[in-house]
């Protein structure tokens, strides 16, 4: 915002010169320079701001209910469903690298929690988290 001081100077219409003139502030109420004097014609006058562009009445859009977009079926999701589905928790076996895994196994692990074994592959087993595949030593 500008702010106006007495003594400034500022281009304002003046009625008697028809136009817009440099003008100095009079005196200021509010903040507002109230007085203005045309340097032009010496006249004095009220200061005039600016009528403000006249503005159509903006109709606000009506805010279009966005719809929760859905949620693409992550991982963990699915991997909890399997788990319920398959009761896991009752099912799953204490990991230990002794222990012979076979896909399919349920597995309790103790950094990751509940895994079923996807793939065996040798003497590794890639075993599905709820974070996500880890490979792991099986017997
Ligand atoms: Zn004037």
């Amino acid at each position: 915002m500008k702010s106006y001081y007495a003594g400034m100077e500022l281009d304002a219409p003046c009625g008697r010169c028809k136009g817009e003139t440099r003008h100095r502030i009079l005196s200021i109420t509010d903040g507002v320079p109230e007085k203005l004097i045309c340097v032009n014609c010496n006249s004095i006058h009220k200061f005039r701001p600016e009528k403000p562009a006249k503005s159509e009445p903006t109709p606000r859009a009506p805010r279009m209910a966005t719809p929760a977009a859905p949620r693409p079926s992550t991982s963990p999701s699915r991997f909890q469903e399997l788990m319920i589905q398959e009761q896991a928790g009752s099912r799953a076996r204490h990991y230990s690298v002794a222990e012979h895994w076979e896909e399919g196994a349920w597995m309790d692990h103790p950094t990751f929690g509940l895994g079923r074994v996807q793939r065996r592959n040798g003497r590794k087993v890639e075993v599905l988290f709820r974070e996500g595949l880890k490979t792991l030593i099986s017997g």
